[in-house]
């Protein structure tokens, strides 16, 4: 069992070491890791204030918050007052929020010290990082490859060892996908659990803020204080926070497997990793069953026609009159707005609008948008059958290991394609957390594998418990970049 966030704080309280120490050597660690692109940007100042606040106060006897002085990455399109909130695009270059995202203002109260903004693709756009509109972030485990995406930086921050937590974004697999791919754990609550208020919108019906960490128990820890409703955002759902079961247990567990999970253009590796895992957590007492979920095949092209056209709806807003920096162009309304869209917005973004615009279109409205609900509403009722064999699905998070740069940014099918695993459990608003289960070698780099838990909606606290009870029983979640070239070279 692992908790970098519990033994912080236990530090902290104790006066062991202050929140001003932990604060300097995070930033040190995000200054030495600058090459891995982690972060837009590194807010030192603000971190240090902070964390002597936190000091102050605990001085003068105010009961500290269950983070207390845990260092903490937010992604760039969650509003925090005052910092620049650009999600990885030009629009936004200079955008300062005049608000806090609930979520963000939770682990602030929390006592979490925010030490920067992290990287990501635009928008959230992407699955590799690439998309960002300043530079690329990099996979600390082999830095020639991507980390993973949207949530890139966030997930590099955490593999990296800078912050023990980081928040990210998961729309159609943005945490998820970069927590397997770096080796971290990661995990999208049940949609509704968690507020979206403050954080700028891609796809409404899709978007959950997500934690980040290296163990299952500091998800916990980080959902205990993130979830729960919140009236300034009406789709949150009205429940209390998600808290963490006493005891996670494998006994007994049905485990469903489902077989499209293990479908042509799974990696040899991949697969491998999946079944030595399962084979695991059956000698740990669960049962395995195998299910089929025949519509998860649809889950891209459904999850492409919804996404971009909730997209294209909220990114109308960028019409360099409210936010951001402002291209005259002919001088014209209509020519500024233009002009401004042109030059602010990357080569993704510009081509999920039209998408989005044109299933919206009215005459091509029903044959895409209307048949895309339609699936969706399918995708959701096969978990439901799922769910009356099984207490939890299992399978890869990610049909490959992470790929190099450049590797798949020149084909945005193949890259569609990454979120073959995630998509249909975003459709379906399910919760489901990655957790790290064994490496690969692949071109003589070691590369991490996770595994995706999902449960059936509202059953965030039992998937986070399992991945908990895994990770008690297993190690993969304790190794960090590095240790295998260190352990060679021993
Ligand atoms: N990779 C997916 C996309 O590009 C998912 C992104 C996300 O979850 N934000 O849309």
């Amino acid at each position: 069992m692992s908790s970098d966030t519990a033994a912080l704080v236990r530090a902290h309280v104790s006066g062991d070491r202050t929140a001003v120490e932990t604060a300097e050597e995070s930033i040190a660690a995000a200054e030495a890791h600058a090459e891995l692109g982690a972060f837009l940007s590194i807010d030192r100042e603000r971190a240090l204030e902070r964390a002597a606040a936190l000091g102050d106060a605990l001085a003068s006897g105010t009961e500290p918050g269950p983070l207390h002085g845990v260092p903490i990455a937010f992604k760039a399109n969650m509003c925090r007052e005052g910092v620049e909130t650009n999600c990885g695009s030009k629009i936004l270059a200079g955008y300062r929020a005049p608000y806090t995202a609930t979520a963000v203002q939770r682990m602030l109260t929390a006592g979490c010290v925010p030490i920067g903004t992290t990287n990501m693709d635009e928008f959230a756009m992407g699955s590799s990082g690439e998309n960002s509109a300043y530079f690329p972030a990099r996979n600390p485990w082999a830095h020639e490859r991507i980390p993973g995406g949207s949530s890139s930086g966030s997930a590099a921050a955490v593999a990296a060892g800078i912050v023990p937590l980081a928040l990210g974004s998961d729309t159609g697999g943005s945490v998820r996908q970069p927590a397997a791919l770096c080796g971290i754990s990661g995990f999208k609550p049940t949609y509704g659990r968690v507020s979206r208020y403050g954080l700028v919108a891609f796809g409404s019906s899709l978007d959950q803020i997500s934690p980040l960490a290296r163990s299952a128990q500091d998800l916990e820890l980080a959902m205990l204080v993130l979830s729960g409703s919140d009236p300034l955002d009406s789709t949150c759902l009205d429940l209390g926070p998600v808290q963490p079961e006493p005891e996670g247990s494998l006994a007994g567990l049905k485990l469903g497997v489902p077989r499209e999970a293990f479908a042509d253009g799974l990696d040899e590796g991949v697969r491998i990793r999946l079944e030595e895992a399962i084979a695991q957590l059956c000698e740990l007492g669960a049962e395995r069953v195998d299910v089929s979920l025949p519509h998860a095949r649809l889950a891209v092209p459904t999850y492409y026609v919804v996404a971009t056209a909730e997209a294209s709806s909220n990114l109308a807003r960028y019409d360099g009159v409210r936010y951001g920096p402002r291209v005259d162009g002919d001088g014209t309304l209509d020519g500024m707005i233009s002009a401004t869209r042109e030059a602010g917005f990357g080569a993704e973004v510009k081509r999920r609008i039209l998408l989005g615009t044109y299933v919206l279109s009215s005459g091509y409205y029903e044959a895409w948008y209307g048949r895309a609900q339609r699936v969706r509403a399918k995708i959701l009722a096969d978990y439901r059958t799922a769910f009356e064999a099984c207490d939890l699905l299992v399978g890869p998070t990610s049909p490959t290991p992470a790929f190099r740069l450049g590797e798949r940014s020149e084909d945005p099918v193949a890259m569609y394609l990454s979120d073959v695993l995630t998509a249909p459990v975003s459709l379906a608003g399910l919760p489901a957390v990655s957790v790290p289960a064994g490496f690969v070698e692949d071109a003589g780099e070691t590369l991490p594998v996770g595994m995706q838990i999902t449960g059936p909606a509202l059953s965030d606290a039992r998937v986070l418990s399992t991945a908990r009870a895994w990770q008690a029983a297993t190690d993969h979640h304790l190794a960090r970049p590095g240790t295998f070239a260190e352990r060679a070279e021993a």
